[in-house]
């Protein structure tokens, strides 16, 4: 989608941000863009770009309201420039430089659009289904959910442990593996990974042992 996002369209910039915020923090619809007027979504004040001590730019967004948020406190996500032209940091960064031309406060949504209003998910669901008739894929398989689940299915096909998939998707429990979808090439790669074990010499460090009659 990357090469159908217009530079010149400030809106394009927002949405861009949006999707790759999304991605990389597999963030749910609700938690960024309204879903219904009672909803809270990120303002400006939710975002601030860091330095770590090692000087790397990061960013962190504070989530105020979240299904697994039973108390409603809040919680923040991190995120490192990705190094790669699909970047949340970077498209963060430009979406910021729009936002501060139009809103006076730091209260405005972190993503609002040209008309004034926040980005809502029908806005989102739109640029997304004229990005997809772009690439000509389908747009039967995807909806605002799918910055999550293919956030979740990169994270597993990049070989991220249980650990890091469920800090990141912020689960407690192994439903995240409803999440990730496997690619095709996963199960190609899985017959050439099993045939290259052929000289693994078999020996168990824990040998089964059948039960003693
Ligand atoms: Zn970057």
């Amino acid at each position: 989608m990357y090469d159908f996002v217009e530079r010149s369209n400030s809106d394009n910039i927002v949405y861009w941000s949006a999707m790759t915020t999304a991605h990389f923090l597999l963030l749910r619809a609700g938690e960024f863009v309204a879903t219904d007027p009672s909803q809270t979504i990120p303002s400006l004040n939710d975002i601030e770009l860091k330095r770590s001590n090692d000087d790397k730019e990061y960013m962190a967004l504070k989530i105020t309201k979240s299904k697994t948020d039973q108390k409603r406190e809040g919680f923040i996500l991190y995120a490192g420039h990705s190094h790669h032209k699909v970047c949340a940091v970077c498209a963060m960064k430009e979406n910021l430089r729009i936002q501060r031309q139009h809103s006076t406060s730091t209260t405005s949504p972190l993503f609002s659009l040209s008309t004034g209003s926040p980005m809502s998910r029908a806005d989102l669901k739109g640029f997304i289904s004229t990005s997809l008739r772009l690439l000509n894929i389908s747009q039967d398989h995807y909806s605002t959910h799918s910055f999550r689940i293919g956030g979740a299915t990169s994270a597993a096909v990049a070989g991220l442990n249980d650990y890091e998939i469920k800090l990141l998707g912020r689960w407690s429990s192994d439903c995240y593996k409803r999440y990730i979808r496997s690619p095709i090439s996963t199960f190609l790669q899985i017959s050439q990974r099993i045939s290259k074990t052929e000289n693994t010499p078999y020996q168990y460090a824990q040998p089964y042992n059948p039960p003693q009659q």
